[in-house]
């Protein structure tokens, strides 16, 4: 990993050194992907088993999980795997429970009540990827919430495996968390298939879950569609930022960068310290802990496009943060809880030495599903609002309607809109024949 002085570096050198791998948006993707979405159109359940044939290299009959399938992923997952995915769950549920909305209400002027109450959107679709490795623990990051929702029809879709069956600890942890029409569909057929439905696969509002640039690309073009589906967050690869001072563990610190460098070759760690000692020093515990990792040929090319950047202060530090944006971000200094408020700009935050990025990704009970490339500036992190709408309501008595009345006339007056303004003068008519209105 390359170490840069932020203070040496001009305002391009800066950008340089803060910018992302850059992702595919090439009119290829975007072609075929659109091909791909005409397909499951036109021909629903065929077309998908079609491309699962062609891009997954699985012959299926059927799309639907049956029951037999998760009977026997029960049985076939030990008790220890069991165990974690529950506790995954028991946290998750239990940070998102308290997420539950109240409603409110208000009377913004005599007789004028306003009201918001949420309800929880009724169809939704769960993708979890499954292309290089099984992610059980996406199902419980989008089951948990959508469950706590209430939606009441939860539809997953997850790529199959060469044999044509979905790994169990993903059977076992849908089931667990609710979750009981799962389909063997990935990329963006899968997309497709839930945005407009096919003979098995039904249609969803919206679709959560993170993916590859296919499903992402996807994901993109149903939103476009009325038709189609809505999505929860614009994505990119996986990232990290930690920020570190001189009394940080650099084993502790290389441990969170590989972390993230081993998701995909796309991934980025940065991290940012005042202490030229500590980024000696990680520089050396990385290249040691690499060597012993079983995906370290993934992290190698990750490590490519990741940075050490040394600055003159932690203030310093967390300002490149809140440029940055980064999807997580990792505080190793020490009182970490007294530079809270000066984050602005990140996903999701660990606190203190004992917090590495992996609890969150697990079971801590935070959401795993994040804002990633510089989207963390405008987007929240998976929650349980993400599965809910606000309906606002309003009702005004007739009394409220004679106070409220002309400022609505004059207002729909200045944008000369008639029939708006006699949406009101026509009841005001009516209640000063009754003597209510002056
Ligand atoms: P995936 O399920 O996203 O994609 C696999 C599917 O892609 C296949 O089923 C296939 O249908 C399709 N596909 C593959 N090659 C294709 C081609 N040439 N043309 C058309 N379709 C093709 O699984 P993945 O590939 O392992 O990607 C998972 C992604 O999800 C990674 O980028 C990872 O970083 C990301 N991820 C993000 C988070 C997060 O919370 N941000 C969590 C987990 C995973």
């Amino acid at each position: 990993m390359k170490i840069f002085n932020w203070s040496d570096l001009n305002s391009e050198e800066q950008a340089f050194v803060l910018s992302r791998p850059a992702l595919d948006q090439s009119a290829s993707v975007s072609e075929k992907v659109a091909q791909i979405i005409s397909q499951v159109r036109q021909n629903g359940d065929e077309a998908v088993k079609a491309l699962t044939e062609t891009f997954d290299g699985v012959t299926l009959d059927h799309l639907a999980v049956s029951p037999a399938e998760f009977e026997d992923a029960e049985s076939s997952i030990s008790a220890r795997s069991r165990e974690a995915i529950l506790t995954a769950i028991e946290n998750v549920s239990k940070f998102h429970e308290v997420q539950k909305p109240s409603s409110i209400s208000i009377e913004t002027m005599p007789g004028v009540t306003c009201r918001r109450e949420a309800r929880p959107i009724e169809r939704v679709g769960l993708y979890v990827p499954g292309g290089t490795a099984p992610l059980p623990s996406t199902v419980v990051m989008l089951g948990v919430p959508a469950t706590i929702a209430g939606c009441p029809l939860k539809v997953l879709c997850t790529p199959p495996r060469k044999d044509g069956s979905i790994d169990p600890h993903i059977l076992v942890a849908a089931k667990l968390t609710g979750i009981d029409q799962v389909y063997k569909a990935g990329g963006a057929q899968a997309i497709a298939a839930m945005a407009f439905g096919t003979g098995s696969i039904p249609s969803v509002s919206k679709i959560f879950g993170p993916g590859n640039t296919w499903v992402t690309e996807a994901k993109l073009q149903v939103a476009k569609d009325p038709a189609g589906a809505m999505y929860d967050m614009p994505a990119g690869p996986s990232e990290v930022m930690v920020i570190a001072d001189e009394n940080a563990s650099p084993d502790f610190i290389a441990s969170d960068l590989l972390s993230q460098a081993e998701h995909g070759v796309d991934s980025q760690s940065i991290l940012v310290t005042n202490s030229k000692h500590i980024a000696e020093q990680v520089v050396e515990a990385v290249m040691t802990q690499l060597s012993q990792l079983s995906r370290k040929d993934i992290a190698a090319i990750a490590l490519e496009k990741s940075r050490i950047i040394t600055t003159d202060n932690l203030s310093e530090a967390l300002a490149i943060s809140n440029r940055y944006g980064p999807e997580h971000l990792i505080i190793q200094v020490t009182d970490p809880e007294s530079w809270t408020s000066k984050i602005h700009n990140a996903g999701s935050v660990f606190l203190g030495p004992w917090s590495p990025e992996s609890v969150g990704d697990y079971a801590s009970g935070t959401n795993h599903v994040l804002p990633t490339y510089g989207y963390a500036k405008a987007v929240s992190g998976l929650s349980l609002d993400s599965f809910l709408k606000q309906v606002t309501f309003q009702n005004l008595s007739a009394e409220g309607l004679c106070s409220l009345g002309p400022t609505v006339e004059h207002l729909a007056e200045l944008e000369g809109l008639d029939a708006h303004k006699n949406a009101v003068s026509i009841r005001l008519q009516q209640l000063k024949g009754k003597g209510l209105s002056s």
